[in-house]
């Protein structure tokens, strides 16, 4: 098995279910180029190999994943002694909003949509605040398993004065109202709420949540594989049918309008929202609270 830096890789059941696990708990499982390169190979290699028929995917820690790495690993990763090679490849080298663009459609935007296309069925462990970018990863896969101190926050509007992440699936995992809704005030949505949309399918103890995941996988994987890939694709191609992926498209290059109109307004070019724009630094940000049906502010 490849070694990986920043995922884990579990085989159970002679190899008929993996478990991809990021494995940054002390970043919260923080997405840096790193990870996400892994993660792609990790899927990849699991497609390729016959014998398996589920994917799990899971974060170590309290937390499944809490969005981008905008930290000290990402600039490292970037602009450090030993940049990481994808940093040469794909649009980094050139300038401007050609760059961001290029960069974000190779490793945030079609990368996840190769994963939601996956030819395995896959299912989202998730724990924790699922923050932003984490919910990319999470919505990418068929089912969401989640513990029951799970919640659902996609804060880069009231952070950093962004439309969304990358892959904008909220209308459609949230409902439209409900989307704006999260999206305008950065409130997070409880797991039970997630549960009630249908987002989220089973709602565990937080203390059970690896068990019980595969005791649920043993189950999907139990179905010929030929059957469980066209029930997968038949929905996915009804969604695709319904506009899914053409929306995507779509507000994946509004994604890129919003961050070309924060590089043209800063001296740096920095290509998000600064407090001086209106938006907290994501450091010193208040608290995410949950949205509440009587309150303004929870
Ligand atoms: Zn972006």
């Amino acid at each position: 098995m490849t070694d990986y830096k920043y995922i884990a890789v579990e085989q159970h059941d002679d190899g008929r279910i993996v478990r991809i696990m990021l494995n940054r708990p002390e970043a919260r499982n923080a997405q840096n180029r790193g990870l996400l390169v892994e993660l792609g190979d990790a899927f990849l290699a699991a497609e390729a190999d016959d014998t398996v028929r589920v994917v799990i995917l899971g974060g170590a820690g309290p937390i499944f994943s809490s969005g981008h790495d905008i930290g000290k690993v990402f600039v490292e990763e970037r602009t450090g002694p030993n940049p990481h090679p994808t940093y040469g490849i794909n649009g980094a080298t050139r300038q401007g909003a050609e760059s961001i663009m290029l960069q974000e459609w190779h490793y945030f935007f079609e990368n996840t949509k190769r994963w939601r296309n996956l030819r395995k069925i896959t299912v989202a462990q998730v724990n924790g605040t699922v923050y932003s970018a984490g919910l990319m990863l999470m919505w990418a896969c068929d089912l969401i398993v989640a513990a029951d101190d799970a919640s659902f926050a996609d804060v880069v509007g009231t952070r950093l004065g962004m439309c969304g992440v990358e892959y904008f699936a909220h209308p459609w995992e949230f409902g439209p109202r409900k989307a704006k809704e999260l999206m305008l005030t950065g409130d997070s949505l409880s797991v039970d709420e997630a549960y009630r949309l249908g987002m989220v399918s089973k709602v565990f103890p937080a203390a059970e949540l690896g068990e019980r995941t595969l005791e649920f996988a043993r189950r999907l994987a139990a179905l010929p594989t030929m059957t469980s890939l066209l029930i997968k694709e038949s929905v996915n191609q009804t969604v695709d049918n319904m506009g899914f992926s053409n929306a995507l498209q779509a507000c994946f290059t509004l994604h890129q309008l919003n961050h070309s109109h924060w590089a043209q307004i800063h001296d740096d070019n920095y290509p998000a929202a600064l407090p001086d724009d209106g938006v907290p630094h994501w450091k010193e940000a208040p608290p995410i609270v949950p949205a509440a049906k009587d309150k303004a502010r929870s």
